[in-house]
């Protein structure tokens, strides 16, 4: 069936969504009230394919506006006005609610529910999408199938491929921003010198292309 409902229409059900307390499908369902976090807009040319909402998003209502998120901004180039701006910037993560914490203070993983009713719909209503990053596994998964099972470091030393594939939007996988990848960064020094000047390149000209059409 064609999707017929705008963005900004599918974000507003989602944001009203409380599937995960109320009929949660995969148990147990959330304790807490769900919070659904989602930004973008019709005319978003920049994807970012997250994971879920952490304890400080859940409070603010506010994605990566945190040290996870001042780290991703400094890979992107990107100014917190600019990646905020829904009219250029997308944000979708795999799971729209926090999902909780595990018993050693960890985030619990995307709601499964989320990707299975929200993602297609959302994605599909992104017309002028140039480029996804995926950030993390989830979103690595989802959006590549089997190559995006291989783990973290076999997925990133693929990254020319998947940025040069002959698809729209075209994809580029990332490691989340996170302290935990702390170590893995330190040990894959071509993630700072290789990919992070390419993808800064790619951002740029999306946003400054995004920028141009908006304005007439
Ligand atoms: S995580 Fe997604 S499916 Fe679950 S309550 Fe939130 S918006 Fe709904």
């Amino acid at each position: 069936m064609t999707e017929s409902r705008s963005f900004d229409q599918i974000a507003a059900e989602l944001r009203s969504c409380r599937l995960c307390r109320d009929a949660p499908q995969f148990l147990p369902g959330l304790p807490h009230e769900p919070r659904p976090i989602v930004q973008g807009s019709a005319s978003s040319r920049l994807c970012i394919a997250s994971q879920a909402p952490g304890t400080q998003a859940h409070r603010s209502g506010i994605p990566f506006h945190d040290a996870s998120g001042r780290r991703l901004r400094a890979w992107l180039g990107l100014t917190e006005a600019e990646f905020y701006d829904r009219m250029r910037v997308a944000i979708i993560p795999m799971g729209a609610c926090f999902p909780g914490q595990d018993a050693k203070g960890g985030d619990l993983p995307p709601r499964r529910e989320c990707a299975t009713i929200w993602r297609s719909p959302l994605m599909n209503a992104l017309p002028k999408l140039e480029l996804v990053l995926l950030i993390g596994r989830y979103a690595q998964m989802w959006h590549l199938g089997p190559a995006g099972t291989g783990g973290l470091t076999r997925t990133m030393m693929q990254w020319r491929e998947f940025l040069s594939a002959p698809v729209r939007p075209r994809i580029l996988p990332l490691p989340h921003p996170s302290w935990r990848n702390n170590v893995w960064l330190r040990q894959n020094p071509w993630f700072e010198t290789d990919v992070l000047p390419a993808l800064r390149s790619e951002v740029r000209a999306i946003m400054t292309s995004g920028k141009t059409e908006t304005a007439l």
